[in-house]
């Protein structure tokens, strides 16, 4: 086996994909990264049950938005391909076949019926049903443990329906390592003898994913939690087959805001945010689910988040680029317990991310919408803007809301506002201002706020009698940014007009 570093993301494609999904995909990322070895995305379509047509695109369509793209995959750098268990059947079956040769695995021919009313026998008396050498060659069981080899050849040839079942060792400890949660040890007496290939001649999840991260030469398999349990069988599949086993990681669950159960997307539809990093219709319902890049985050900040649900650089560094990340991440600092998922926090990144960005990056974007509305500036006057609000936004989409008095002239004022701040004797003045302001030369905003300052100062007329009503003149309302900043980027012919327009309308 080469020794460059080879790890695998292997969802099943029976659905959109998950955050939860995404972040196990994240840290095989970072990892492969960090080793420069290599990250392969093999999709796990064995269960034709559970396929969903969509959910492969959904998949490769959200590791690319996140700027985390396989190496090798389907239809990319095929050389261990396929990479659809679908597609490598035949493989499966050899294998299979192999382990029956060696005796570690036997054809079983029990119908569901016997095996439920075995289980309910057991549940009856408070017992589990297991099937291994507790009762493998007893009761009602038909297998090829028990029939003779030329019963045996009669079923087959008749085409009875049958599984293949691993034969679990009895009376042995297992003693297995994880990478995160460290040493662990297994009685092989609990463990059951898993069905390995299926009545449809399709393997289960448990072969299909053994014999290939066997022969796509996995080094490292970082998954969740949830396949704990199966790491035994896995390890003991390793030994049957006379393989070196990979290094395991089980990675800890997310969870649930309230940090307690594992976040799902009730618990997004309930509260409010996305579990998908991209939005997906459900072909049979029609429902369409929301994403993360739709509600407008930004694919960077998002990783970062992601990153630090269940892995910690150990410090209090909390902003990291996709480079600093794969420079950082350890499976050593990856935490054993879950993470707790905080929607909050998820726009904190959002922000801190806005404000790295250029404003000539967001003002392409913030193009788009302005377009939309029929308003066309040129990307100098826009940038600019952005240059004012940013730090209030969260996302591009709470632009226009915090600019719009920068690309439309007010046509309505806010009436408390102007009840309280428009007197008797203000249109008087804002003439007074007019001549002032048509004589400033340069209209930066520093100076037409040292010229105005000292016009007010002189003629003793009160900040607030000017301020209030030229704000209400320029944007409307009482709010937005800096007014001299507003003055300046709407430059001096755009400050006349709207304060004869107030002076006129109020
Ligand atoms: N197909 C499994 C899943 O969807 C993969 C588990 C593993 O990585 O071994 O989670």
């Amino acid at each position: 086996m080469n020794s460059t570093v080879r790890v695998r993301f292997a969802p099943s494609p029976t659905g959109p994909l998950h955050i939860g999904g995404l972040r196990t995909a994240l840290y095989n990322y970072l990892f492969a990264k960090k080793k420069r070895g290599a990250f392969i995305l093999r999709i796990e379509d064995t269960d034709q049950t559970r396929y969903v047509a969509n959910a492969e695109k959904h998949i490769i369509d959200s590791l690319n938005w996140c700027n985390i793209p396989f190496d090798e995959g389907p239809g990319k750098n095929e050389k261990f391909g396929p990479y659809r268990q679908s597609e490598r059947k035949e493989i499966y079956k050899k294998y299979a076949e192999i382990l029956l040769e060696s005796g570690w695995a036997y054809y079983a021919f029990d119908t569901s019926e016997t095996l439920d009313l075995l289980r309910k026998e057991h549940e009856e008396k408070g017992k589990t049903f297991i099937y291994n050498w507790h009762n493998r060659t007893k009761k009602k069981l038909v297998n090829s443990l028990v029939l003779s080899k030329e019963e045996l050849q009669k079923r087959i040839q008749n085409g009875d329906a049958f599984v293949i079942r691993f034969k679990s060792p009895q009376d042995e400890i297992l003693e297995i390592e994880d990478e995160i949660r460290g040493k662990i040890s297994i009685d092989t007496n609990t463990l059951d003898d898993k069905v390995l290939f299926k009545s449809d001649g399709m393997p289960t999840y448990h072969l299909a994913n053994i014999v290939d991260d066997h022969l796509m030469e996995i080094t490292h398999v970082i998954r969740g939690e949830e396949w704990l349990p199966s790491m035994a069988l896995h390890k003991l599949l390793y030994q049957a087959f006379g393989w070196k086993a990979p290094k395991f990681a089980h990675l800890p669950l997310i969870l649930k805001p309230i940090g307690k159960g594992k976040l799902s997307k009730r618990d997004g539809d309930q509260l409010g945010f996305p579990v998908f990093p991209l939005a997906y219709k459900n072909e049979e319902t029609r429902d369409i689910s929301r994403g993360y890049k739709e509600d407008g985050y930004f694919a960077d900040g998002f990783i970062n988040m992601l990153a630090l649900l269940g892995w910690n650089p150990g410090t209090e560094q909390e902003i990291f680029s996709l480079e600093k990340l794969i420079q950082s991440f350890d499976l050593k600092r990856v935490s054993k317990s879950g993470a707790k998922f905080n929607p909050d926090k998820t726009k904190w990144f959002n922000q801190q991310y806005m404000q790295q960005k250029s404003n000539s990056e967001l003002a392409l974007l913030f193009t788009t919408i302005l377009n939309n509305k029929k308003i066309f500036r040129d990307q100098i006057y826009v940038e600019k803007v952005i240059s004012i609000i940013k730090k209030r936004a969260v996302f591009v989409s709470d632009f226009w809301e915090l600019s719009n008095y920068f690309f439309e002239t007010p046509s309505e004022f806010d009436e408390k506002a102007v009840s309280k701040n428009w007197k008797e004797e203000t249109a008087e003045l804002m003439i007074q201002l007019l001549d002032i302001i048509s004589k400033i030369d340069n209209f930066s905003a520093i100076n037409t706020e040292n010229v105005i300052k000292e016009w007010i100062t002189k003629h003793n007329i009160g900040l607030g009698s000017i301020m209030q009503p030229l704000r209400l003149s320029l944007v409307g309302a009482l709010k937005g940014a800096h007014l001299f900043d507003i003055m300046e980027i709407i430059g001096k012919d755009e400050t006349i007009k709207r304060i004869e327009n107030a002076t006129k309308n109020l």
